[in-house]
């Protein structure tokens, strides 16, 4: 069966110049700004992949929606098999939202087992103006890991403002108003990574990480990624790839190795006790974890605040 899902593309230049309107009467918004309540009004059931999606979601709809993710916690959004309580999930979204570029493409699949394909489908990293896109692992394939720039996650936030303006017309001011206050805190949040990483010598910031989750953090903030350790979660390396990453860490000088708290150690600890390089295993991307990484400001505060103290430790 061939369905397809409303696909949502929307222009966040168009909702950036609005935001930017609102900011400048001072409408303000967030926590301490107007309530934002549903009047008697039901709120948006919106359904994503992964919790940090929701938790972006959650930022910008407020009290105006309930937003839930597929994806539990701790486990790995590339693998994830979607179990009859999530096809029930996604039959009764109101909107649902989704990375794309290969990170979640199974909610498709989902979808058309829920007999979903009329709901509004939002795909946050898929033709996102102002974005450059690097490769992925397959030939013609994009990374999808955007949410890893502070910048381009801001570009997620103006694409569910307006996809919930556009659900839910008679709150779309409030979107918009929640967005632009959401959008002020990551801009701390991105001077704030600027300034760690500042403080890390820059021959000492080379890194080999598990998953090939941090080329947008990396070209971002400075930081050069030297290797990783698998293709693509779900998938091991061969004998002469993982040969050949560790001639490339001997050569790079690369003296910590990153890995996620959803991902198997062994791999990494090979790594390591090939190199002499140590392991970080308790980073985050692709979902949150355990408190204090409850949210994408903690999960990328989590992830800058261990890779620039263990890069410092470096001799
Ligand atoms: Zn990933």
């Amino acid at each position: 069966m061939l369905a397809r899902c409303r696909s949502l593309l929307l222009r966040p230049t168009t909702v950036a110049i609005v935001a930017v309107g609102l900011l400048a009467l001072g409408c303000r918004g967030g926590e301490g700004g107007t309530p934002t309540h549903a009047a008697g009004g039901a709120r948006v059931v919106v359904v994503t992949t992964s919790t940090v999606f929701a938790d972006i979601i959650a930022n910008v709809g407020g009290d105006l929606i309930d937003v839930t993710s597929l994806v539990p916690s701790n486990v790995d959004v590339h693998t994830f098999s979607p179990r009859p309580a999530d096809v029930r999930g996604v039959a009764a979204a109101r909107v649902l939202v989704m990375n794309g570029l290969g990170l979640d493409d199974w909610l498709q699949k989902t979808i058309e087992n829920a007999s979903a394909t009329g709901t509004p489908l939002v795909k946050l990293a898929v033709e996102l103006p102002g974005v450059d896109l690097l490769p992925g692992e397959g030939p013609g394939s994009q990374n999808p890991h955007l949410w890893m720039s502070v910048q381009y996650a801001e570009a997620y936030v103006d694409r569910i403002a307006a996809a919930l303006g556009q659900v839910d017309a008679a709150h779309a001011a409030d979107y918009l108003k929640r967005a632009v206050a959401y959008r002020l805190r990551l801009d701390d949040l991105d001077a704030w990574i600027r300034e760690q990483v500042a403080t890390v010598p820059v021959a000492a910031r080379r890194i080999v990480t598990f998953h090939d989750a941090f080329p947008y953090f990396a070209r971002e903030y400075g930081i050069s990624i030297v290797g990783v350790a698998v293709g693509s979660p779900g998938q091991d390396p061969s004998a002469g790839d993982t040969a050949r990453l560790i001639e490339a860490i001997r050569r790079a000088g690369v003296r910590v190795i990153f890995s996620e708290r959803q991902f198997p150690t062994r791999l990494v600890d090979e790594l390591a006790a090939e190199t002499g390089a140590t392991v970080v295993a308790d980073l985050y991307v692709d979902g949150l974890g355990d408190p204090p990484v409850t949210s994408y400001e903690a999960l990328m505060r989590w992830d800058v605040d261990a890779l620039v103290r263990a890069l410092r430790a470096v001799p």
